[in-house]
């Protein structure tokens, strides 16, 4: 995306050609959609860095004014262990090695996967749509590009025809990849000989004895390609062409590339005005995965309990850590930085504390908070930069230490502006929290499930097994569960 500030033309332009059925919502509105997880895991570090990217888009247009329909999937089908059409269902694996239904797997990650963005102050989106429940828009789409002629049915499985969609269309616009180069890379893999090019993807797989998951369609028992359930969800819910689509810069090539074929043999028109690519966080170089033994949980960063942390950090030093990166940078990951990020975060929200107590003054060097504030928000509007703003943070918070100091001149009205752009900044913008609260909230929150479980250990020494488990249940309801292990119970929160 080049710029958010050449949006709002496009928003005006797109609500003018919507025609689909679906309800649209007055201007100012954006339309943004980004590729959720696929829930067969525990969600690591590098992906909540591209989910708080979007995080940190969907505050900034709702802060400028922009009404945000912001939609989230939830991959729960359709993503094949080795990306290329063959390989057992992520999700299917992963039940078959748990023991426990695919959609107890997908339940299971996707609680999982909210708990992390609520850990790390992430909004929840307007629509968090699932794979498995577009079933049915996913055949009709399917239908509509065949019978489009860009794609065809074998065997019970359909596949996109890729070179014939590249002789009329750019595949290869979106990731800059041309077809000579990507026959090169493909791979004969297992699966692939159906095929009438190594280049062409599925739309639609049949489902091979002892396949998990499967749904009936025209073409038998089977289940929908990876890329199809992103076209399906984001153009139902935001109109054939939408404002911004986004996910991390793996997901380039191939899943936008084919979402943007897919909906052109479909309907014939691109579904994107913006593509937005969040840049990985890396270890030592290498990018973050599940695969790689590099990604440590969330829970892992905040205990410090993995080999490459030597202590564990808040999940608001970690927020405020890849903030001070922009989105479209790697950023790698260190304890060094992480430390550095801890300091700086606790002197923003120092100078926060000390403005909401400073007097005027006339004494001393002069400081232009009008500037200030436009700086920062030009920062933002330039494609996001939160680094800069940050920096201008610190520029506030060092005028404002001087003021508090006697050696910054600054009337009441320059007071009331810094506070309002510190509010502003540091808690609608970049979602931070400040940690003495929090701290303060989890201290009474360890007291008072301390005293419960008491409770609970008492009635059920009593025999009185109905009482223990009234105080069990009604945790559940408040999201606490509790669990009995050999050391006693321990507790956790949603
Ligand atoms: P997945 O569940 O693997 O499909 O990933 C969910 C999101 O996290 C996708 O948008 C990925 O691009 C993104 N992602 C995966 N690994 C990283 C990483 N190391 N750094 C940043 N984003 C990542
Ligand atoms: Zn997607």
């Amino acid at each position: 995306m080049a710029n958010v500030q050449d949006h709002p033309f496009q928003i005006f332009n797109t609500l003018s050609r919507k025609k689909e059925a679906f309800i649209p919502i007055d201007p100012p509105h954006v339309g943004l959609y980004v590729c959720g997880p696929t829930v067969y895991s525990d969600v690591h570090l590098g992906n909540v860095r591209t989910f708080l990217t979007f995080d940190i888009l969907f505050r900034w247009l709702s802060y400028l004014g922009y009404k945000v329909r912001y939609v989230r999937n939830i991959t729960d089908v359709g993503h094949l262990v080795d990306d290329v059409d063959a390989g057992e269902d992520k999700i299917a694996k992963r039940a078959r090695m748990e023991r426990l239904e695919p959609m107890e797997i997908v339940q299971k990650y996707t609680n999982g996967f909210h708990d992390v963005m609520r850990l790390f102050n992430i909004l929840p989106p307007s629509i968090e749509p699932t794979a498995t429940a577009h079933l049915i828009e996913q055949i009709v789409m399917i239908e509509r590009i065949i019978a489009n002629g860009y794609a065809y049915a074998v065997n019970g499985s359909v596949y996109f025809d890729v070179p014939k969609y590249a002789r009329t269309h750019d595949y290869g616009k979106l990731s800059g990849r041309k077809t000579e180069d990507q026959l090169s890379n493909t791979r004969g893999t297992e699966g692939q000989e159906e095929k009438r090019s190594p280049l062409d993807f599925a739309l639609w797989k049949k489902a091979e004895k002892g396949h998990l998951m499967h749904w009936p369609s025209p073409w038998g028992e089977g289940f929908p390609g990876w890329h199809l359930e992103c076209s399906v969800m984001s153009t139902k819910y935001l109109g054939h062409t939408f404002d911004i689509h986004g996910g991390g810069m793996d997901l380039k090539f191939p899943h936008h590339e084919c979402e943007i074929a897919q909906s052109v043999a479909a309907d014939g028109v691109a579904p994107v005005h913006y593509w937005m690519h969040g840049n990985m966080l890396t270890v030592e170089g290498r990018k973050m995965a599940k695969s790689e033994g590099n990604g440590f949980t969330p829970e892992e960063l905040v205990t410090g309990n993995h080999k490459l942390l030597e202590r564990g950090y808040s999940p608001m030093t970690v927020r405020f850590f890849m903030l001070q990166c922009h989105y479209a940078s790697t950023l790698d990951f260190s304890n060094a930085a992480l430390q550095a990020a801890e300091k700086g975060l606790q002197r923003l929200m120092a100078a926060n504390g000390i403005l909401a107590k400073l007097k005027p003054g006339t004494e001393g060097t002069a400081f232009d908070v009008d500037a200030l504030v436009k700086a920062c928000n030009d920062a933002m509007n330039d494609d996001l930069n939160s680094p800069v703003m940050i920096a201008h943070l610190f520029d506030g918070s060092r005028a404002i230490n001087g003021a508090n100091d006697g050696n910054v001149a600054l009337s009441q009205a320059d007071i009331y502006q810094l506070r309002k752009l510190f509010n502003d900044m540091l808690f609608a913008v970049l979602g931070l929290q400040p940690e003495a609260e929090a701290k303060a909230g989890d201290d009474l929150s360890s007291g008072l499930m301390n005293v419960l479980l008491t409770m609970r250990a008492d009635a059920k020494n009593r025999k009185d097994y109905a009482a223990g488990d009234l105080i069990r249940d009604k945790l559940t309801e408040l999201g606490v569960t509790v669990k009995d292990t050999k050391d006693g119970p321990v507790w956790e929160r949603a």
